[in-house]
C-alpha cells in the first residue's frame, strides 16, 4: 500500500489510483499499458499538450546549465526572457511581472499587491470583494476569497471576510447593482475569474458582464484583479479572456498554462501605480513575498518555450477548431437524456445532468468517473457537471471516443 496521500482524494473510498508512466499529446500511458485520452488536460494545465519537443527540450538544455538561482536582487536570462515575451504579447500597461509558483501563490501576490498599494498610498482600503461561486486556490487566502463550502469548511476560523456579489445569470443587473454598493464602501479590489468560474462548476457569464464589472471599479478606484490562471493561454478562445471584454486588468494572474503545463510557474503582472506604490528609497516599502523557487530558471525556460511556441505556431487556429468539434459534440450530447445546460467558452465545453443530488458531493461524480476510467478517459466531473478541457491537439478520433465514453455513461445512469 502506497503510503503517498493525494490531493481531493478520498482514501477511504478505496478507489483505484492509476499510475502513469508516459504521456504524448493528449493521451497518458498507464503503467500496465492502458491508453487514457487526457480530457482535462491534466487538471487544466496542459495547453499544447504533453511532452511538446521545444518545451522538453527548453527544459533539459536549461536543467545543465543552471538550476536555480536566489532571485531577490539577482537574475537570470530564462526569467528575463518569460519578462520580455510576455511584455511582448500582454497589454502593455501590464508593464510588471512577479513570479511565484503556483496559482495559489500568484493569487496570495495579487493581494498583497493590492494591500501593499493601498497601505502605501494610504487610502485606508483594506477589503477585497469576490464573486459568488469563484474558486482562487486552496491556500489561506486564496480560500478565504474562494466559494465557502464543504472544501473549506473546518478552516472557516481562518478565513478572512470578504464581500461577495451575485453571479450574474438573468438578471445581471443584481450582480452590478451588488458591486456598486459594495465599491461605496471603499473596498481595496474586486477578484474575479474572467467569463468562466472553474472549479465552481464550469459557470459561464457573458464579455459584457465582465467589462461593466471593470467600469464600476475604475470609477470607484477599486483594483480590478483578473484571475486568469485558468482561463489564460487560451482556454476561452483568445490568449486573456479579458480580451473579449477590453478589459485590462489593475492585477493579472497567471500559472497553469504558463510553462504548457510542463513544470509549475506562475506570474502576477501589475500596471504601474502599484508598482510606484512599493517603489522608494524606504526598505519598509519593498514588496514582501517570495518563495524558494521564485522564478526558477528550469520552469522559465518552460514558460519561454511556451511563449515561442504561440508565437510560432498556429495556436488560435487549433484553439478555434476544437471549439467548432466540441459544439458539434455539445449538439448531440445535449439530445440525450437528463443533460441540460449545454454551454462552451473556448476550449472548456460543460453540460449539467439533471439529478437529485446535485452540487460538488453529489454520488452522480465518483460513478461517472469510474465510467471513464474504464473508457480511458481522465474527466473529473464537477459533482453533476460534466466538463472537458483537452489539450488543444486532441484529435478527431479521441475527441469521439470522449463523446463515446460522455454518452455512454448518460445513457447508463439516466
Ligand atoms: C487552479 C486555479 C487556481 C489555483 O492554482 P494552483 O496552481 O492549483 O494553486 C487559482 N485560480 C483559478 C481560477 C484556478 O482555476
Amino acid at each position: 500500500m502506497s503510503s503517498v496521500w493525494h490531493p481531493f482524494t478520498q482514501h477511504g473510498l478505496n478507489e483505484p489510483i492509476p499510475q502513469v508512466v508516459r504521456a504524448e499529446g493528449a493521451v497518458l500511458y498507464t503503467v500496465d499499458g492502458a491508453r487514457v485520452i487526457d480530457a482535462i488536460s491534466s487538471w487544466w494545465v496542459t495547453t499544447h499538450g504533453h511532452c511538446h519537443p521545444r518545451i522538453v527540450d527548453a527544459i533539459r538544455e536549461q536543467a545543465g546549465k543552471l538550476d536555480q538561482l536566489i532571485f531577490a536582487g539577482w537574475t537570470h536570462e530564462p526569467a528575463e526572457a518569460v519578462a520580455a515575451g510576455l511584455r511582448a504579447i500582454m497589454p502593455p500597461e501590464l508593464a510588471h511581472v512577479f513570479f511565484s509558483d503556483s496559482g495559489s501563490t500568484a493569487v496570495e501576490v495579487a493581494l498583497k499587491m493590492a494591500l501593499g498599494y493601498h497601505a502605501h498610498t494610504g487610502t485606508g482600503r483594506h477589503r477585497i470583494l469576490v464573486m459568488e461561486h469563484s474558486y482562487h486556490g486552496d491556500t489561506i487566502g486564496a480560500m478565504s476569497i474562494g466559494a465557502r463550502g464543504v472544501f473549506n469548511a473546518p478552516y472557516a476560523p481562518l478565513l478572512f471576510d470578504v464581500g461577495t456579489i451575485p453571479f450574474p445569470t438573468g438578471d445581471s443587473a443584481a450582480t452590478i447593482d451588488a458591486l456598486e454598493a459594495a465599491c461605496r464602501e471603499k473596498p481595496a479590489a474586486l477578484i474575479v475569474e474572467p467569463l468562466v468560474l472553474g472549479a465552481g462548476g464550469m459557470l459561464m457569464y457573458a464579455s459584457e458582464m465582465l467589462a461593466a464589472m471593470a467600469e464600476v471599479c475604475r470609477r470607484h478606484e477599486v483594483l480590478f484583479i483578473a484571475d486568469e490562471v485558468m482561463t489564460g493561454w487560451g482556454r476561452t478562445g483568445t490568449l486573456l479572456a479579458c480580451e473579449q471584454a477590453g478589459v485590462v486588468p489593475d492585477i493579472l494572474c497567471l500559472a497553469k498554462g504558463l510553462t504548457g503545463g510542463s513544470m509549475p510557474l506562475a506570474v502576477t503582472l501589475a500596471q504601474e501605480p502599484i508598482f510606484a506604490a512599493h517603489r522608494s528609497p524606504d526598505r519598509a516599502k519593498m514588496f514582501y513575498h517570495s518563495s524558494s523557487y521564485t522564478a526558477n530558471p528550469i520552469a522559465c525556460a518552460a514558460a519561454a518555450a511556451n511563449l515561442a511556441i504561440w508565437r510560432d505556431e498556429p495556436v488560435l487556429d487549433r484553439i478555434a477548431a476544437l471549439g467548432t468539434g466540441e459544439d458539434a459534440m455539445l449538439g448531440r450530447l445535449s439530445a440525450l437524456p437528463g443533460v441540460i445546460n449545454p454551454r462552451r467558452c473556448g476550449t472548456i465545453a460543460a453540460i449539467d445532468l439533471q439529478v437529485p443530488d446535485s452540487g460538488y458531493l453529489s454520488s452522480q461524480a465518483p460513478r461517472l468517473m469510474a465510467r471513464f476510467r474504464e473508457a480511458g478517459v481522465l474527466l473529473r466531473p464537477l459533482g453533476n457537471t460534466i466538463y472537458m478541457m483537452p489539450p488543444y491537439c486532441i484529435d478527431d478520433a479521441d475527441l469521439a471516443q470522449v463523446e463515446a465514453a460522455i454518452t455512454a455513461a448518460v445513457l447508463d445512469l439516466a
